[in-house]
């Protein structure tokens, strides 16, 4: 996408903005070559997002990060742009999206817009939602559906709620129909955990000494029957599930990765930002 001749944060400013930067054009445009405010603008904010997406210091899950690029499909996805975060189109889409949600719209990702950016992602999946006020019960396994072989990674059984594995198995026949990586590679996209009940959750924190600062078995999502934990790549030496910040960055950069930022929310599936391979599906109350 090329540079928009309007900016939309322009567009989005309020009137005393808007006179302003119209008056500071009207300054600037007699003097010839010199650069349109709102175009010096964005291009300061794009070098500064250039910068940020491998230097900005930030936990947004608890853990320090160095860098946003790990979430870089997501955030391009939530602000409608399809340039690089280097452009300045990054940049105007980033600050019309901070100017809706009630920031500073300054086009550059900071740890405040990366905060409030996760909120709106974590209110989208209703198991956050539910878990803050109670952890959620698990179906009975007699209700559940079995995967097919063919769908798992490891070839090993795994169980989900019948609508939720219906779902999937139509998410997959369009990923294998619009993307030709999965042709070549048909693990891409099978499953590697989904339901999982809280008792084995709970023995295999203690047998693997990851219990994910107790998530994993105090109250994982696994429990529903509607999450799933895709095979969408994994970086050399790492399991897919790996959550060490080479394996995330590895995963978020594949295309099975981003086909499904831009395509799972047809089949009604949501991400957990932070687990790339993670995804939870909201067609039926938990
Ligand atoms: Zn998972």
């Amino acid at each position: 996408m090329g540079k928009a001749p309007t900016t939309q944060w322009f567009r989005g400013a309020s009137p005393r903005a808007a006179l302003l930067c119209a008056m500071v054009l009207a300054v600037a445009a007699p003097l010839g070559g010199a650069m349109p405010y709102a175009d010096a603008f964005l291009a300061d904010a794009a070098g500064r997002n250039r910068e940020g997406l491998t230097h900005l210091t930030f936990a947004p899950f608890g853990r320090v990060e160095q860098g946003w690029a790990v979430y870089e499909p997501l955030v391009a996805q939530e602000i409608g742009s399809r340039s690089d975060v280097g452009d300045p189109d990054f940049a105007d889409h980033l600050a019309a999206w901070q100017r809706a949600h009630g920031l500073r719209p300054t086009g550059v990702m900071d740890d405040a817009t990366f905060a409030l950016m996760k909120t709106v992602w974590q209110a989208r999946r209703p198991f956050a939602a539910a878990s803050r006020r109670a952890c959620p019960e698990p179906p009975p396994e007699a209700s559940l559906a079995v995967v097919p072989a063919a769908d798992s990674y490891g070839g090993k059984i795994m169980l989900l709620r019948p609508a939720a594995l219906a779902a999937y198995t139509r998410m997959l026949a369009a990923a294998r129909a619009e993307m030709p990586a999965l042709r070549t590679d048909r693990r891409l996209m099978s499953l590697f955990s989904a339901y999982r009940s809280p008792d084995s959750d709970a023995a295999r924190c203690v047998r693997d000494g990851n219990c994910q600062g107790i998530v994993r078995a105090a109250c994982s999502s696994h429990r529903t029957g509607l999450t799933i934990d895709l095979y969408l790549g994994a970086a050399p030496g790492f399991p897919p599930d790996s959550s060490d910040d080479i394996n995330r960055l590895y995963v978020s950069r594949g295309a099975a990765y981003r086909w499904m930022v831009g395509n799972a929310a047809r089949f009604g599936f949501v991400p957990y930002a932070f687990e790339p391979w993670h995804w939870e599906w909201r067609g039926e109350p938990l």
